[in-house]
């Protein structure tokens, strides 16, 4: 009888516990309260941006973040193909369409190529170009950010990095994701790198944009205006309680950050021989593997699946990529198969930050004893 093995579990100790109490004693459990302050200028330190704004969701810091950058009815949108959908929801709440593009074979993430043909056929045939681009760093893997900035230029659009899942990860030039286009969003979900329960930062350069973003999270209220509110806004803020939990899981980032790395080395290195194909590494980037995820061999992801349940380990499929999913039926799609092989062939393995060796070798074997049995 062995333990059930999950895919990937928060990591709270007893700095997190410190904090959260202290935030409980000091009555301010709610928007307001000194940590949520703290917290924005904390996490903007450790990435190198100028401003955060602490947000209850990273789909509401995206919302907001699009918004922003002024998204809104009958606009268009690039997102990758491959995300989860909420990367594109926002896109959704404000009126606009997606258009989605398909990732690289090489990166997983948003094509820069398919993007700039696509965008420079659209200003050719006078079509809609989007108002924005959302450049999704899928899994901690950083995108061709450069490219893709340099498919934007011309046309003026503005980037919008959904770095839900790349909290640790940056460019080998020491560039963090989220802080190079434009607007930058992160989540703090429970099963992000770093968690406060729920909750999310956005983050920018521009004062402006970061001023606007604080005004729309906390309902457009004028401050020393007695309930003036200038404009529709949101109940977006993060509480003090979370943004308590969010202080101690970024003092303990980097550790997250190496485990995530050194399960991920331990896993390509026990793959290396098999016909797994392995998380990209491009030479450009240091990636977090905020979840270590495989392509099983074509027709063989749902076999490696049940193989591993079989042993009690959580392991789960990719993402179903946006243009499958029913709120998008209709949507232009630029490419489309890299993504779908992703999805059909794509395994995510357990890769909690207190995973031990002996608990990651149980999934190697499963694994490997799975793969050898078809
Ligand atoms: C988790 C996630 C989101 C949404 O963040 P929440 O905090 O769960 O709202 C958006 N985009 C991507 C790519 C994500 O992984």
């Amino acid at each position: 009888m062995t333990d059930f093995l999950p895919l990937s579990v928060p990591n709270i100790g007893a700095r997190e516990r410190e904090l959260v109490l202290e935030a409980i004693d000091s009555g301010f459990v709610s928007s307001v309260g000194p940590f949520v302050n703290r917290f924005e200028s904390e996490f903007a330190d450790a990435i190198g941006s100028r401003f955060a704004v602490a947000c209850a969701s990273g789909t509401a810091a995206i919302h907001v973040g699009l918004q922003v950058l002024g998204v809104g009815p009958g606009d268009l949108v690039a997102v990758s193909d491959f995300t989860f959908v909420g990367s594109s929801n926002p896109v959704k709440y404000l009126g606009a369409d997606v258009l989605l593009v398909d990732s690289e074979p090489g990166r997983w993430t948003i094509d820069p190529d398919l993007l700039a043909t696509e965008l420079a056929r659209r200003a050719k045939a006078g079509e809609a170009m989007p108002r924005a681009v959302e450049v999704v760093h899928v899994l901690g893997q950083p995108a061709d950010i450069d490219a893709l900035i340099a498919a934007c230029e011309p046309y003026n659009i503005p980037i919008l990095e959904d770095a839900a899942e790349s909290l640790g990860a940056r460019w080998s030039d020491g560039r963090h994701t989220g802080t190079v286009g434009l607007v930058g969003a992160f989540s703090f979900n429970g099963n992000k790198i770093a968690t406060t329960g729920g909750g999310g930062m956005l983050v920018t350069d521009d004062p402006a944009i970061a001023a606007r973003a604080k005004h729309l999270t906390t309902q457009a209220k004028v401050a020393d205006i007695g309930y003036l509110h200038d404009e529709v806004g949101y109940n977006y803020r993060l509480t003090n309680v979370a943004a308590a939990l969010g202080i101690a899981q970024l003092e303990r980032l980097d550790g997250f950050v190496r485990r995530k790395r050194e399960v991920a080395a331990r896993y390509d290195e026990a793959f290396a021989d098999t016909d797994l194909t392995l998380p990209p590494r491009p030479a450009d980037t240091e990636p977090t593997f905020w979840l270590y995820s495989v392509l099983a061999p074509a027709g063989r992801r749902d076999e490696l699946l049940a193989g591993l349940r079989s042993h009690d380990i959580d392991a789960r499929p990719l993402w179903r990529p946006l243009h499958a999913q029913p709120p998008n039926s209709g949507a232009a799609v630029v490419g489309g198969r890299v993504g779908v092989d992703l999805f059909e062939r794509g395994v995510s393995l357990p890769c909690s930050t207190d995973l031990t060796n002996d608990d990651q070798d149980r999934v190697v074997a499963a694994v490997l004893a799975t793969l050898t049995a078809g």
